[in-house]
């Protein structure tokens, strides 16, 4: 069974703003996906759409399943425990005063406590290399720490799907470096957007090409990536870390 399966997703914000158009796609389980395209082509729209914070209004048939569950009432609930959503922004993820209490938000909304709880909370944090930082104030930490705990606010929820927004914009380059040995090393599905296409080449198989709201196409991450026209149509690059490869 795939993790997800997007099949014809259309999206209009209220303001008639065109979002989404006839987005069709898989991601097994445990596959990383790359999802890029230029600003304003959906990305971010179409993560939002994973855990059902949009839209306001679904459609009759359902378009999206997670690990086989319609992305829908009444199955909201559950479906928003499996999927993790990492926003662009850490600071619109954090709300706690400690990042234990934060860490744990998750897990107690699905109604663990005691001992279940402090237990996954601990195995979250150490997951992410924040293990003693229970007692720190998430505001005072850097921005590599502020994702880290939103991705073990996540691990803690036991989240089976990830779907990240730019999980390394305005990090230096050892934060960068130990979130992707950190999204690496994670054994479920995740769907990563981005510009940091050599994170894409880097972590991802296979990548999806979003522009305009349409996927222009999806395959192979080296074979795209290295498509140069393919790349300046939609406002992309070919990473440097392709060019020294010679295509076969
Ligand atoms: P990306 O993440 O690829 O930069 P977005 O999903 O943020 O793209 O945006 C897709 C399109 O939807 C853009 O044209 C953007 O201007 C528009 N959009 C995003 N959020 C809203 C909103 N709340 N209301 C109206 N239009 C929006």
């Amino acid at each position: 069974m795939n993790a997800l399966e997007v099949r014809h997703l259309g999206y209009h914000y209220p303001d008639g703003t065109t979002a989404l158009r006839d987005v069709t796609f898989a991601v097994a389980e445990g596959e990383r996906v790359g999802l890029i395209g230029p600003n304003g082509a959906g990305k971010s729209t179409l993560l939002l759409h994973l855990n059902g914070l949009l839209p306001e209004h679904p459609a009759a048939v359902p378009t999206i399943h997670v690990f086989g569950t319609a992305v829908a009432e009444p199955q909201l609930a559950a479906i928003r425990a499996r999927v993790g959503l990492l926003f662009q922004d850490p600071d619109d993820q954090i709300f706690c005063p400690t990042v234990w209490e934060d860490v744990a938000f998750g897990p107690l909304q699905l109604g663990l406590h005691g001992a279940g709880l402090a237990t996954r909370v601990e195995r979250a944090l150490e997951q992410v290399g924040l293990g003693g930082f229970d007692e720190r104030l998430p505001h005072h930490l850097s921005r590599g720490e502020k994702r880290r705990v939103c991705l073990a606010g996540l691990l803690a929820c036991e989240a089976r799907l990830l779907a990240l927004d730019e999980p390394t914009s305005d990090l230096d380059p050892r934060g960068r470096r130990e979130l992707k040995g950190l999204l690496e090393a994670l054994p479920v599905a995740q769907v990563i957007a981005t510009h940091d296409l050599e994170l894409v080449v880097e972590l991802c198989p296979r990548v999806i090409v979003l522009d305009r709201g349409g996927v222009v196409a999806q395959g192979p991450t080296a074979e795209l990536l290295a498509d140069e026209q393919l790349m300046l149509a939609h406002g992309l690059e070919r990473p440097h870390i392709l060019r020294h490869r010679h295509p076969h």
